[in-house]
């Protein structure tokens, strides 16, 4: 059976980072919408070029463009026990275009932990944020490097992403409480919600989303 979970939560609060080890402890592939958006800028493609202006205004790309590249993506091999969807659903319409995609293979959201930070907290840390170009993150003073400017997985440099300058920052939050906080009404009405406490230490945040996806 696959077994796909969707990451909840506003930006900076910590949905990539915990992805990363979840999925790996589970076995199932990570889809970041904001890393494959990403790569697509980097490589100049035809959707990367559509993307950039809502991505540096802080706005959400269309979701026709959106649900059709995650629909690609989900049909790859390693996706073939499920996934850790990260980023993505964040509108209503995301959210219903992901479930007929799911039945089509066959599968079904398992659990939708939502990781709740307060707008306070996420401005401090989306402005100390450093990601390398493989999608992995640290934070200058909550989680730094080993090695200043340099990724502890793969070496690579680290970079902070223009989006994450505070103009563009707040947007995004207004952004997140129009458009994605729906989905938590949406994903508690169909029971899959579970709420984590996203203010706490990275570890305990990764130990209450394991408990939580356990649970079912
Ligand atoms: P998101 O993917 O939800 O936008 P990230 O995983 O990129 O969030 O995390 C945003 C920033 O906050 C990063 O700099 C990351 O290192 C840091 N961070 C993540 N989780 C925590 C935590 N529990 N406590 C403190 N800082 C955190
Ligand atoms: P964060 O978690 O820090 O908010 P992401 O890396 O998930 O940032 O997303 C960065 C940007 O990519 C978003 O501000 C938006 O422009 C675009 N994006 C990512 N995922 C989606 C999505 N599901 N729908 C629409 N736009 C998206």
């Amino acid at each position: 059976m696959t077994t796909y979970i969707v990451l909840l939560g506003p930006p900076g609060a910590g949905k990539g980072t915990q992805a990363e080890v979840i999925s790996d402890s589970l076995k199932l592939a990570h889809i970041s919408s904001g890393d494959i958006f990403r790569e697509n800028l980097k490589n100049e493609t035809e959707l990367g070029k559509l993307a950039q202006g809502y991505m540096n205004r802080g706005e959400l790309v269309p979701d026709d463009v959106t649900i059709a590249m995650i629909r690609e993506r989900l049909t790859r091999p390693d996706c073939a026990n499920g996934a850790v969807l990260d980023g993505f659903p964040r509108t209503p319409a995301q959210a219903t275009a992901l479930e007929g995609m799911l039945k089509e293979l066959d599968g079904t959201v398992r659990s939708v932990p939502y990781i709740n930070v307060p707008s306070e907290v996420l401005v401090a840390r989306l402005s100390g944020r450093w990601t390398c170009q493989q999608g992995h993150v640290y934070h200058v003073v909550f989680n730094p490097p080993q090695v200043t400017g340099k990724c502890d997985v793969d070496g690579l440099e680290l970079y902070q992403r223009e989006d994450d300058q505070p103009a563009t920052v707040e947007r995004r939050i207004r952004v997140y409480l129009e458009q994605t906080s729906p989905l938590i009404e949406y994903y508690r009405e169909r029971g899959l919600l579970r709420e984590v406490d996203g203010t706490q230490a990275i570890d305990q945040v990764t130990a209450d989303l394991l408990a939580a996806i356990q649970k079912g």
